[in-house]
């Protein structure tokens, strides 16, 4: 498990959004730590379309925060 900042997409809104309610998000969240080698789909509109698969620990400036649960 890995500690995760503001702006690293394990924290990200974008983060698998099309899941969002999966319980492994939902404890990234909670607990803002997560397994580096988590792949998951960045649903960015800019990014979507491309099917980009990042890892909590990524980041780009689309980041904004998820909803706290
Ligand atoms: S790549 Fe950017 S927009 Fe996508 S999940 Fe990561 S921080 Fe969010």
């Amino acid at each position: 498990m890995q500690t995760l900042q503001t702006g690293q997409c394990g924290l990200c809104n974008h983060f698998g959004e099309h899941h969002a309610q999966a319980a492994v998000l939902v404890t990234i969240h909670s607990s803002k730590t997560a397994e580096p080698t988590l792949l998951d789909e960045c649903g960015h509109p800019k990014h979507a379309a491309l099917h980009l698969k990042v890892t909590p620990i990524s980041g780009c400036d689309g980041f904004i925060p998820a909803a706290e649960a």
